[in-house]
């Protein structure tokens, strides 16, 4: 329907400007037909004129012709004013035709929002830095700058992180490190969230185990942050794809109706209990 309603358009553009051009070759030729009439008529009137001057004298020759001349100002003055009208009166159609148009399109475009995308993602590993590179640049391609710049954001801030690793720190920062596909350079809940600190969008990942979705939302003060931009993931069978063109997937928002209890029961900056929580269900879910 985009695509014909866009041949439409254009096809109707083009008959538009047929229409308006013609128009205005009518009264092009209209004019023509009437110089040659005029001129017709002036020249008997030079013949007329000489008659008159032999029978009545060049006296009332002189009054008839100034009668004349008001007769014909008057009427070129009308002729004016009804080609304006008339030039004016074509304007406002085509405007309107295209405006029509225009509308049509418009609506076209709002009863046919894009549609929902998922987008296919390599499964080497760096499936979830990719889904980040795909968002970011629309390629994959870059998921090892992206890794790189997520680690820097957790090492620089181990107190924060540390609770979100299993086991130590440091081997877990060199296991990440890596982009050779091993499970453990797999992204878990501390890459998500340093993805949503490092760039600034809130993530939302749909788990799906079996027939049941689960969104869950990441970042980092655990709100749901309407001013920022927001990244939706598909997380299945251990691997991490893309979805585009969805609504924000949050509870504050009544279409999706999520299951997203973490964000209502939420407190600001709280990371104890809570936290730990979203951390158990993640951890399960290291991912190719
Ligand atoms: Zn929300």
């Amino acid at each position: 329907m985009g695509v014909a309603g866009k041949v439409d358009a254009s096809h109707q553009e083009n008959v538009n400007n047929i229409l308006e051009n013609s128009s205005y070759q009518l009264i092009k030729e209209s004019i023509k037909v009437c110089a040659t009439q005029i001129q017709e008529v002036d020249n008997n009137l030079t013949q007329i004129h000489s008659n008159i001057i032999n029978i009545f004298g060049i006296d009332i020759l002189q009054e008839i012709q100034q009668n004349h001349e008001n007769e014909l100002q008057k009427i070129e003055e009308k002729i004016k004013r009804t080609k304006s009208k008339k030039i004016s009166a074509i304007k406002c159609q085509s405007n309107e035709l295209r405006n029509n148009n225009k509308l049509t399109t418009d609506i076209q475009t709002r009863t046919n929002p894009i549609k929902e995308q998922n987008i296919n993602i390599v499964k080497d590993g760096n499936c979830f830095f990719r889904c980040i590179s795909k968002y970011l640049f629309d390629t994959q391609e870059r998921h090892e700058d992206i890794r790189h710049q997520i680690l820097t954001t957790i090492s620089t801030d181990k107190n924060f992180y540390t609770e979100f690793i299993d086991g130590d720190f440091d081997t877990h920062i060199n296991n990440i490190s890596k982009t050779d596909g091993h499970s453990t350079s797999w992204a878990t809940e501390a890459e998500i969230i340093a993805a949503s600190e490092t760039y600034n969008i809130d993530f939302f990942i749909k788990t799906k185990v079996g027939l049941i979705a689960e969104w869950n939302q990441f970042s980092r003060n655990k709100h749901c942050n309407h001013g920022m931009p927001y990244i939706t993931i598909l997380h299945e069978n251990n691997h991490f794809s893309l979805i585009k063109n969805i609504p924000r997937p949050c509870s504050c928002n009544p279409i999706m109706k999520p299951n997203l209890a973490k964000e209502t029961n939420s407190k600001p900056k709280d990371k104890d209990k809570s936290e730990e929580s979203i951390d158990n269900s993640n951890k399960q879910t290291r991912t190719k």
